[in-house]
């Protein structure tokens, strides 16, 4: 009987154990994606760069001799009425970590094996499941470091390649249309604005990495704090949606580093701060929606989202040119560097004393790399609330770290237009992209800041101080 292989955030055929494992059997295989709930919940850009990457795995199954049924609904529904329809005998999915998705597949699993189907379930989107690392005592990490010298050693599984053929069924289950799913839809800003910034699907995700290791990775550890330049592997977008394994990126920095890469070790420490941030949400779902720091509970943030402050903050015009063009190339590109994430993250909760869930889900709106851990990990850890976070009272100064991180001024000129005789392409692309409701234009005068960098940071300290916790 047929297997279905359930393809979830794991856009790709290498290095792709549950699908290694169904075409092993020699059994037909059907691929199967489901718009459940979680589908339809995500923000706008990440819905949209899914749909992209759905139509292009589909793209890659077809050229295996397969082909990807799409289905809408309840999991359980979806599956159980497949397996009828199918005969089929099992589903073999990848593992996903947060706490939505294990729910539902916990119900899954225990609904398929009540039919008396098998479902089996495969790690791969990470490489260090989260409950196999812990500390002496037995607990789970707190502090990145620790995890860091606990896992770096460990052997990580070498990847395995795509399977040639995809034994197919006699005959295919009725499959709706991605058109129909319409996973653009809520895409304001153009999705053609965004689209030459995509790198779509598993061959691009390599091509990437091969790259990043030929050219860039043994500078690494130097360039990757500077937004103006192209030092870093941009493969979170890849990553995110499981379009390349992070094993595979882990042997590839390993061979960079064994060959004397300078930069490789620090590449390895990012994809591990990755498998971190899924260690922390799978241990502590709360990173995701409360203060992982109870205390923080009591801090006065501002939590009106239309604030007019945070509306110019999500526009890129608070007058400050490092956080406006950080948010603006998220806006343009669908991503942001990881500097700029600091820094507009920082200014965000600590100059406007703004909840960090509302600069969370802007994010989440707009990120083509959104990644459920990665993204709630790194806003507590800038807002100060999470574990192993920087403290509150640490306040980055956006001036000074442009003039550190962005000395000649590349970066902000590449996404600031305004008052320039000739803005950069890029710069003028934003006022291309944003909705002609918000009534900008790149002839404007560039805003000046509604509370200065200094009074900013003294309004923050002084709620800090004056907490009761
Ligand atoms: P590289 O520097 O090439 O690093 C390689 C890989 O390591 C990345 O692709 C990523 O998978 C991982 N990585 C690197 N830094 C981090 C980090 N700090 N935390 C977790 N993983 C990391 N990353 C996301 O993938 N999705 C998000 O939604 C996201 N939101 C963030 C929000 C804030 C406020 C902050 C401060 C950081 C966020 N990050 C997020 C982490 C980081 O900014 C991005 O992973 C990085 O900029 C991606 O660029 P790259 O692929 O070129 O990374």
């Amino acid at each position: 009987s047929p297997i279905l292989v359930w393809v979830r955030r794991d856009l790709r055929l290498t290095d792709h154990p549950a699908l290694s494992a169904a075409c092993q059997t020699g059994r037909p295989v059907i691929p199967v994606v489901i718009r459940d709930q979680g589908v339809d919940d995500l923000g706008a850009a990440p819905k949209w760069r899914l749909g992209l990457g759905i139509g292009h795995l589909a793209d890659r199954y077809a050229k295996a001799g397969s082909r990807l049924v799409l289905r809408s609904g309840d999991a359980v529904e979806v599956l159980n009425a497949l397996v009828k329809e199918t005969g089929a005998g099992a589903v073999y999915w990848m593992r996903a970590y947060d706490p939505a998705s294990v729910a539902r597949d916990t119900a899954v699993k225990s609904a398929l094996k009540e039919g008396g189907i098998e479902a089996e379930s495969f790690a791969g989107h990470l490489m260090f499941e989260p409950w196999t690392v812990e500390t002496k005592q037995g607990a789970f990490y707190k502090v990145y470091t620790p995890f860091w010298k606990a896992v770096r050693d460990r052997g990580v599984t070498e990847p395995v390649s795509a399977p040639g053929r995809i034994p197919a069924p006699d005959s295919w289950p009725g499959s709706e249309t991605l058109e129909d799913w319409n996973l653009g839809a809520a895409m304001r800003r153009g999705a053609d604005v965004v689209r030459p910034w995509v790198q779509l699907g598993e061959q691009a995700a390599q091509g990437r990495l091969g790259a990043f290791i030929a050219h860039k990775v043994s500078d690494y550890d130097q360039t990757r704090n500077l937004p103006w330049t192209d030092g870093t592997s941009c493969l979170s977008e890849n990553l995110s949606l499981g379009e390349i394994s992070p094993a595979q990126c882990w042997h590839a920095g390993r061979r960079a580093m064994e060959e004397g890469s300078k930069g490789a070790e620090t590449f390895l420490k990012e994809l591990v701060w990755r498998e971190f941030a899924y260690h922390l949400m799978w241990h502590t779902p709360r990173l995701l929606d409360s203060n992982w720091r109870e205390e923080w509970e009591a801090f006065p943030w501002n939590t009106d989202a239309n604030a007019p402050d945070v509306i110019a903050w999500t526009q890129g015009r608070t007058g400050i040119p490092f956080v406006d063009a950080g948010l603006r190339e998220m806006y343009v590109t669908g991503r942001m560097h990881n500097r700029a994430r600091m820094i507009v993250a920082s200014y965000l909760t600590k100059h406007l004393m703004t909840h960090w869930k509302i600069g969370m889900r802007w994010f989440e709106d707009c990120l083509i790399d959104w990644d459920p851990a990665a993204n709630a990990m790194g806003w507590q850890w800038s807002a100060g609330s999470g574990p192993d976070a920087t403290p509150y009272f640490r306040v980055f100064n956006p001036i000074t770290q442009r003039e550190k991180f962005d000395t000649n001024r590349e970066y902000v000129d590449r996404w600031i237009a305004e008052g320039r005789k000739t803005p950069t392409e890029t710069a003028q692309s934003y006022f291309d992209a944003i909705p002609r409701s918000w009534g900008l234009s790149a002839t404007d005068p560039y805003p000046t800041p509604t509370v200065t960098v200094d009074e900013g940071r003294k309004r923050a300290l002084s709620a800090y101080q004056n907490r009761d916790f």
